[in-house]
Parts: C-alpha cells; structure tokens; sequence
C-alpha cells in the first residue's frame, strides 16, 4: 500500500489518521505520509521515497536508526520473553546508568512515556510539599496530563486556562503560567503565592516552542526561589536529558533540580519515561513511601535492555563534541541559503538540536517564536520534503542531529535544502 491508500484506510480507523496529532501534517498542509524503513541517518517511505531525516523520532533517536547493536539487543532479548510484569535485571543496569550520568540523581523510577513521567513528578512534588499549586512556562510542553497541558490566559502571569475540553478549570487553575526567561514575572509569582506552590516544572532549553535558550539568570533565579520558598524545582529532559551532554541540560548549565524527568532519548526508540531525584524525595515513592504511582509494562526487558545499550554507548563513546560541531557547521551553511534566497530568519541551537524560526526578531519566549511566518515555514517544509529532506511538521519544533549524521549525510541534505529553497 502507498502514502495515499494508506493515509484513506487510515481517517476510517485512527482519528485524523493519526495516533499523535503533529503527524497530521496540518500545521504545513498536504498529506502525511507513512514511514516503513529507518537506517542510519534516513528513512523510507510508503512510496518508496527516500529522505534525510531531521525528526529523528522528535529526538529520541541519537544514534540514527537501527543501530546494529541495540537491533541485535532487542533480538536477543526478545528470544528470552517479551515481558514477566516482575522485576528483570535491565532494569538495575539502566538505573545504575542513570544515576551514573544524570548528576542531580540518586535513585529513579521508569515509566512508560515523557507524560507519563511529568504527571509522576507532579504528584510526587505535590505530595512531598502537601501544596497544590504548579508554575509552568508558556509554550513549554510537558506531556498531555491535565495539570500541564494548560495554557496562558491573557497577561504575564495568570492561573491557566484548559488547554483543551476535557480538562476542567479547577485543575487548570492550579497551575500558575508565566513567560519563558523572565525572572522578575517569577519573582512575583512567588511573592504573592509561595507558600502554595509546589513546584516549578521547565524544559531547562525548550524545544518544544522550537529551541529557545534560558538565560542563566532564569535558571538560577528558579533555582534560588523554589529552595527559598520549599517548592521543588523539576526540569523536564525529557528531550535534552543524554542530548545536549551525557548529564543533560543540569550538567551543561550547572543547575541541579529537585526532580528531572527524562524520555526520548532514554529509550533509544522504545518507550520508556523516567523520574528521578535526591535520594530522600525519590523515597516518598511507593511502595518505599506514600506517594502511589505504578505501572503494568513499566521496566519492561526489551525496552530497558534497549535505553541501558544506548546509554552504554553515549557514556563509552562521548559523541557530544563532534555532534555539536557538526550541528553548527551544517546550521551555519543552512543559515547561508536562507540568506542568499533573502529569507529573514532566527536559527536557535545547542548542542545537536535546533530551530530555523522564519521571523526577523531574537526568539527568547513563546510571544517572540509565535512572531515567526508559519505560512513561509509550511511552504519551505513541503518543499523539503518534495526533495527528501525530513523535517519537524511544524515551526515550533526542534530538529536533531544523531551521530549516523556523517559530513556526506549533510552535504547532501544541503544540496536537497537549497533545490528546495530555490523553488520557493
Ligand atoms: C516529548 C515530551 C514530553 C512528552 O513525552 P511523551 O513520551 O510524548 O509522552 C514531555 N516533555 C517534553 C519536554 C517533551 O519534549
């Protein structure tokens, strides 16, 4: 079956098509298509056609796909079982890896998905502090759970809104969202309600309103005032935890959090979440503590086995250096054709992630991405994909870098890029 018969077949069955809305492909237009085959830095699709792929699974892959040795993993563990619902020795092994790596944790717990691990951390911060009140940032994304996926009212800093029906607004407005990279909207917040606050919970560097750096300040402002008042501060990882270092974003600024979810990149392409922290907040978790939250598949050998190979080797082999000079070689020549062409652009990067944001102005918050000409983003993404180069569906994305990336991989992604902005 093609991309067309299949997407028909699917509308009949899948809402939309799809199981995860952004693959719809309406934020740029045209129609979805169908991925059969994933080697290296490439993927196939139902037609056959070939692209470079900057998606890389929204960045849970880091090692291109179908690395041969995390493949052979995943088949000799599968000849042993597929899964007990009991505990299997992967799981001590990927745990050890974690606390290895991820400098503010001492003692974790896996899940299923990044929401997963969000909605856990949550809990666990509302149930160590006995307070209720959550502060998120606008256009961070945490997952789909009630309490964070709520948006902005209007103003600088207000109690959310539903981001969608089906949440009611009393748990809305429990959550407290303010701007991106602005200490002194933080400061407030806690002024007036600090002692209801049980946590603060941030993409340490977004991606998910496209890449947007955080000042330090408004990292160590956050650190300082959620100790000061009692509140926990979670950093959500779920996308730079193992990318942007082998310690994530807390290794490369320096700023330990209370709690760190973690996702993507931890699976190495199975889906596996995790939470995570200093030793006597972690103990609150059942059945050690109080604090309940379990899992039927959570722990599960094919996946652990999996995440535990792919950390294995982002620990042994340090790629991060060489990924972050090839992502800023590539972005810098990317940026040329963008120029030559008279495209007025932003390209936001750190380490092997980032944005091209089609707007004139610095992107530091939601308010300054949401400046971008998503009509210009859409026409350069279908224009891409016409030439076989795979990007985010939508401007407020990050595109990834893995280490199957190689100097020819992109040269050649270049060379599609600029036929395809030619065209514009
Ligand atoms: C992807 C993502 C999530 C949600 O993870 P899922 O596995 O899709 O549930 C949470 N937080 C961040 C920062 C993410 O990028």
């Amino acid at each position: 079956m093609n991309n067309e018969k299949l997407y028909r077949e699917a509308l009949q069955v899948l809402p939309g098509g799809v199981n995860s809305p952004v693959r719809a492909f309406k934020a740029v237009g045209g129609k979805p298509i169908f991925l059969v085959k994933g080697r290296r830095s490439r993927v196939w699709d139902a037609d056959g056609k070939e692209y470079v792929d900057f998606l890389a699974s929204w960045g849970a892959l880091i090692l291109g796909h179908a690395p041969k040795k995390i493949v052979k993993t995943l088949q000799d563990e599968a000849e042993k079982g597929l899964s007990f619902g009991l505990t299997n020795p992967h799981e001590v092994t990927l745990a050890k890896l974690v606390v290895e790596m991820v400098p503010s944790v001492e003692k974790v717990r896996f899940v299923n998905s990044g929401t997963e691990a969000t909605m856990s951390a949550v809990r666990l911060a509302r149930g160590v502090t006995g307070r209720k009140l959550v502060v998120k940032f606008d256009g961070c994304y945490h997952g789909h759970y009630d309490s964070l996926l709520v948006s902005a009212g209007s103003g600088v800093a207000t109690f959310g809104i539903p981001g969608t029906p089906g949440i009611p607004e009393e748990i809305a407005r429990l959550t407290l969202v303010l701007p991106y990279n602005d200490p002194e909207a933080l400061e407030k917040a806690f002024k007036e309600h600090g002692e209801e606050i049980a946590c603060v919970i941030v993409e340490p560097v977004a991606g998910n309103m496209g890449v947007v750096l955080p000042e330090r300040e408004f990292l160590e402002k956050m650190r300082e005032l959620t100790r000061k008042y009692g509140a926990l501060l979670i950093f959500d990882e779920v996308i730079t935890g193992f990318r942007l270092a082998k310690g994530g974003a807390q290794e490369r600024f320096g700023v330990e959090p209370d709690l760190t979810c973690l996702g993507k990149v931890l699976g190495g392409g199975m889906p596996v979440g995790a939470y995570g922290g200093r030793r006597e907040i972690m103990e609150r978790v059942a059945p050690e503590g109080d604090v309940y939250q379990a899992g039927t598949l959570s722990g599960n050998p094919l996946a652990m086995a999996v995440g535990a190979e792919t950390l294995k080797e982002l620990r042994d082999k340090d790629p991060y250096d060489e990924l972050e000079q090839r992502t800023e070689r590539f972005v810098r020549e990317l940026s040329k054709i963008l120029l030559e062409k008279g495209l007025p652009h932003r390209i936001n990067f750190i380490a092997s992630m980032f944005t091209v944001f089609f707007t004139e102005k610095e992107v530091k918050n939601f308010e300054d991405a949401k400046s971008s000409d998503t009509e210009l983003f859409a026409r350069f993404f279908r224009a891409l994909l016409e030439e076989g180069v795979l990007i985010p569906p939508s401007q407020f994305e990050a595109w990834f870098l893995t280490t199957a990336h190689e100097e020819e991989d992109l040269d050649e992604a270049l060379e599609r890029i600029r036929r395809a902005v030619s065209k514009l």
